[in-house]
């Protein structure tokens, strides 16, 4: 990928000046650390590049840490496929590692927090911590459990962990300023308990640390410099620092850097939601292609290189912006753009009859697989008496400046000869049934012919040789209900039959093509087999999008 499309990256420059004071004695350690309660997506894709790349760039190193300190949400499925897809983009980390394999030392951590008399065991339910937490513009009010003796908040915590108190009975809080501005420094909790199995740790735990207090020490304990997240967290980073500070066992603590959130126009980032899309039965699974799911993204034939390129273009901002998904769809065309072979391929077919074309008689034309690659070389076509072209190339009523199939029109079908339409035969219910046409011997494709021009040229499919395909394609996975609410798509799959050049017959599955004139496609990985070929629309061919300068 070319320089300078590479957006500028403050965090790079963080790092730069971190190795020029010798902050971390220019180590640069990263970690990408999903909670496996979902398949990844296209959001997840920024911070897989963003925290890979930056690892790559510094000659440091990135870990693939699971945030698995929820004992309830996760599985086991969902670690292989985050695993396949951060393999799939291109990355290796260095460890793979669980949060849960720290609970002990978080678990320290906690008592030396509440030795110090920064940390104590409270006995107020959620909902009154919530009111006492205050708003705003009000400071929250003292827990009246907020000044425990240290012996007696040590015996209190020793006494959840050994589960003699139920679910929410007590919560351990980090004794920080009940008045600070921002919320989040109120005495947040930091430990809770809950009677729950663990994967990993299975019932040895029934209090399990909150996702502000766990993550730093995870990041600390792995040696993590820089910590990469999302913008949201921003406010949560005083408690980071906090948290690492008062434990005080690292000298040199990683430090929290935020980053703007990818959001992407027309459809979710989002696990929850997806997973009620999955649930509800609305698409075919996590791995749907019009899902925005590193899976479905896979699935739905984008490369991992498109993915990477998109993530370099849409660069790594302080502010949270919206892009729009023809840039994702620009970045694939231009992948694949020089790099597939094409097909004749026919949707909504409509017959052609070649009326002086000799009846049982087959020639093979040959066609360029890519007119921007010339090293993709060229295949035979068979061409013949009768022929299949698009339904979208022939109108009974044309418009004006319509130059392709109308009953006196002629038109060149690339490739091969110039044609004419001379009638249109019906079917009882009124429908087209074939076209009669004529072709001019002389008009054959490399002859140079420098008689009459045409203006219009169509593909077609020779009707005996070709091979009947189904063909998906897409729309967004969500659509504005008219009301401003961004909804499901009904319309967001199309089956139609298509009929191809029988050379579609060596295309195996997960293979990429172009369909001459309609855009990208990929054979299906899950649906395509021997005798049958189901493509999925990659993109098509053209965009209203166009670059930001
Ligand atoms: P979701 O809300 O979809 O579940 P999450 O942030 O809870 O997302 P995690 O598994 O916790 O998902 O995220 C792993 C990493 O990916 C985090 O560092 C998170 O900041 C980052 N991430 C998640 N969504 C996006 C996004 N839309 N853009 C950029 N980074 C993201
Ligand atoms: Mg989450």
């Amino acid at each position: 990928m070319s320089e300078e499309i590479k957006a500028t990256n403050f965090i790079h420059s963080i790092i730069d000046k971190d190795n020029e004071t010798g902050k971390y004695g220019g180590e640069v350690y990263t970690r990408f650390p999903p909670e496996p309660n979902g398949y990844l997506h296209i959001g997840h894709a920024k911070s897989i590049c963003l925290n890979f790349s930056t690892a790559q760039k510094y000659g440091g190193h990135c870990n693939l840490r699971y945030d698995d300190t929820n004992p309830l949400k996760e599985d086991i499925e969902y670690v292989k496929s985050i695993e396949e897809d951060v393999k799939w983009l291109g990355f290796e980390w260095d460890k793979r590692l669980w949060a849960s394999d720290y609970f002990d030392e978080m678990y320290e951590g906690a008592i030396t927090l509440i030795k110090k008399g920064k940390a104590y065991v409270d006995d107020l339910t959620a909902e009154q911590i919530r009111e006492y937490r205050g708003t705003l513009k009000e400071p929250g009010k003292e827990s009246p459990y907020r000044n425990r003796s240290v012996e007696e908040n040590l015996k209190l915590f020793e006494e959840m962990k050994a589960g003699v108190y139920k679910d929410g009975e007590k919560v351990l809080r980090a004794k920080i300023d009940m008045s600070s501005p921002n919320i989040n420094m109120r005495d947040p909790v930091i430990y809770r308990i809950a009677h729950s199995e663990h994967h990993n740790t299975g019932d040895k735990w029934c209090i399990y640390p909150m996702y502000d207090y766990a993550h730093p020490i995870e990041d600390a304990i792995e040696g993590i410099t820089h910590s990469i997240c999302t913008l949201e967290f921003e406010d949560h980073r005083p408690l980071y620092e906090w948290t690492l500070n008062e434990i005080g066992k690292w000298p040199t603590p990683p430090q929290q850097i935020e980053f703007a959130r990818l959001n992407l126009t027309n459809t979710i980032m989002s696990k929850r939601n997806l997973k009620k899309f999955v649930d509800e039965g609305l698409v075919e699974g996590w791995d749907d292609p019009r899902m925005p799911t590193i899976a479905g993204i896979r699935r739905r034939g984008y490369t991992p290189e498109s993915i990477r390129n998109f993530c370099d273009r849409i660069g790594v901002a302080k502010a949270n912006s919206l892009v729009d998904a023809g840039l994702l769809e620009y970045c694939i065309r231009d992948n694949l753009q020089n790099t597939v072979s094409s097909k004749n391929v026919v949707e909504n077919p409509i017959k052609v009859i070649i009326t002086n074309y000799p009846e049982g008689q087959i020639e093979y034309l040959p066609i360029e697989n890519n007119r921007n690659n010339e090293e993709l070389g060229e295949r035979m076509v068979p061409f013949g008496r009768e022929l299949w072209i698009d339904g979208e190339d022939f109108m009974e009523n044309p418009p004006k400046k319509y130059f392709r199939m109308f009953v006196g029109n002629e038109v060149r079908f690339k490739g091969a000869y110039f044609i004419k339409c001379n009638e249109v035969v019906k079917n009882d219910d009124g429908t087209v049934k074939e076209l009669l046409c004529t072709y001019d011997p002389e008009t054959k494709s490399g002859n140079n012919f420098e008689g009459r021009k045409v203006k219009g040229t169509i593909h077609w499919v020779e009707a005996t040789t070709a091979k009947e395909i189904e063909i998906r394609n897409y729309e967004y996975l969500l659509v504005d209900d008219g009301e401003g609410n961004q909804v499901f798509n009904k319309d967001s799959l199309e089956v139609v039959k298509g009929y191809a050049e029988p050379s579609i017959n060596d295309v195996t599955a997960g293979e990429r093509l172009q369909f001459f004139r309609h855009g990208y496609y990929i054979a299906d990985v899950k649906l395509t087999t021997d005798d049958k070929k189901v493509f999925n629309r990659i993109v098509g061919l053209k965009s209203s999008f166009k670059l930001p300068k």
